[in-house]
């Protein structure tokens, strides 16, 4: 049966006026497929990115199966890796349970549980809670399980990733074993594999595919940049630019997300128009940043991976990969940030030789070879520090060394050999953590590879490629 229409499955008068008031007019592939079998009580293993419409496909169901409000004790648990995405489901379950009087709370660290707590002794109908916390309260003797029925694990992958294994089992161990499971995640690779034979039982596996998505909401275009510096030039062009209104540039690690905040914040961006968020800032910065984004405040947010999780925004303009993730699969939880639900958006990532790798990768990931740009010739393309030079070579070697075990290593023999004896090795900086100065571009002559700009640009970056 085709499902065009919210009215056609089994849900409620209630959660229908809210999906109505919501705008959703049609469910998306994901929800076709799953709500049916999750309200038929299946076990559902659903493979889908964020943006995808997957909240809702697993919310729709539960929602109606637990109806209203009752006892004192949750009857659904949703986990879900971090904070961020566990407010950002509780606030999904407000808007979708808005006629309903379901009781739900949201269980996150960072924080102190006093009105966590607090909302939990009054009686609960649902939680969503990051593991961890999820733990703790339980052994503080403030959760009581046995009436919870049915079980939520989203985003599966980034629970793996960041080492949630061990407190989800611990949990499976306390709650009880009579449930319905729902499961969903970006990517099905191994360890959901297993994650899933532990925790379904006779699951119906359901993929919706994101390069289907991607492809066709997000124009995708590759720059070769050749260095950080010239990456904070490109940024500074284009942001300066009308058309990026509502932009998340997406940083790998957290100093590279801070020198590129300063960077605009001095620079290019009124200073109320930009934040920055990853792990090290405060729970409610982070919180306000987002807030702040989302009603259209922000011009620009600076984010890491784990700190984006999660980040619902309608209309983002764009998405900027400053450098690439180091997980592949949160390339496409980047760029599904933008063109989310019939909105066309577009992700820009800038490329060194050094991850002409992973960009290899991620196309594989992707099923598709993303297009490739020259840069704008108002671009100023500094040259390359040799500290961050020699990072890229030896980046490049490894990657090397990754594919191919014997080969030998084209740079770190050669390196030691040139040292005099006893003397250290150069300390490394890694190419990101360079700060956004302008005077920190060496002069050095004959060092540096990377030329100024014109077409032998592009022969160096293709270095990387083997
Ligand atoms: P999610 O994949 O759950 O992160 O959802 C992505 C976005 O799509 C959210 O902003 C939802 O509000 C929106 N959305 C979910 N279902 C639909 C639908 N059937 N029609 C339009 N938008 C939807």
């Amino acid at each position: 049966m085709d499902f065009t229409s919210f009215e056609q499955f089994e849900l409620n008068r209630q959660l229908l006026n809210a999906v109505a008031d919501l705008g959703y007019t049609e469910p998306t592939p994901i929800q076709q497929k799953t709500i049916p079998l999750s309200l038929g009580n299946h076990d559902v293993l659903g493979i889908a990115q964020t943006g995808t419409g997957k909240t809702a496909a697993y919310l729709l169901p539960l929602l109606m199966k637990i109806k209203y409000a009752q006892g004192m004790n949750p009857r659904a648990l949703i986990l879900a890796p971090t904070r961020e995405l566990v407010l950002q489901i509780n606030e999904a379950v407000g808007q979708i349970g808005k006629y309903t009087d379901l009781r739900h709370v949201a269980l996150y660290g960072g924080l102190g549980p006093k009105t966590q707590i607090e909302t939990l002794r009054k009686g609960v109908d649902l939680l969503v809670a990051t593991p961890g916390r999820f733990m703790d309260l339980y052994r503080m003797g403030e959760i009581v399980t046995k009436e919870i029925r049915t079980m939520v694990l989203d985003e599966a992958d980034k629970m793996m990733d960041m080492g949630f294994m061990p407190q989800i089992r611990s949990i499976l161990e306390v709650i009880p074993t009579k449930r319905q499971n729902l499961l969903f995640s970006a990517t099905f690779g191994g360890r959901v594999e297993r994650l899933s034979g532990e925790f379904l039982e006779a699951p119906i596996k359901v993929e919706v595919s994101p390069q289907a998505s991607t492809a066709e909401m997000v124009n995708q275009v590759l720059y070769e940049v050749p260095n950080f510096r010239t990456k904070i030039n490109f940024l500074d062009y284009l942001i300066s630019k009308d058309q990026f209104q509502r932009v998340i540039i997406f940083a790998r690690t957290k100093t590279t997300a801070e020198n590129i905040y300063k960077f605009l914040a001095r620079k290019v961006v009124e200073s109320d128009k930009i934040r920055v968020i990853h792990a090290n800032k405060g729970q409610n910065t982070r919180i306000n940043a987002m807030e702040a984004f989302k009603d259209g405040t922000l011009q620009v947010l600076v984010a890491t991976d784990v700190a984006a999780r999660g980040i619902d925004v309608a209309e983002v303009s764009h998405v900027i990969n400053f450098d690439l993730p180091l997980i592949y699969e949160d390339y496409v939880h980047r760029i599904g940030r933008t063109g989310r639900a019939k909105h066309t958006g577009e992700a820009i990532t800038f490329l060194t030789m050094a991850e002409e790798y992973h960009v290899q990768k991620i196309e594989k990931i992707i099923r598709m070879t993303i297009p490739r740009q020259p840069l704008p010739p108002q671009v100023e393309v500094v040259e390359t520090p040799f500290d961050e030079q020699q990072d890229m070579l030896r980046e490049i070697d490894l990657q090397r060394r990754k594919e191919d075990p014997d080969f030998k290593g084209a740079f770190h023999e050669k390196k030691a050999k040139n040292l005099p004896k006893g003397s250290k090795k150069p300390k490394s900086k890694s190419a990101g953590n360079q700060p956004a100065k302008s005077g920190l571009v060496s002069r050095r002559p004959g060092v540096n590879t990377a030329p100024k700009s014109g077409p032998a640009k592009r022969t160096s970056l293709r270095r990387g490629r083997r």
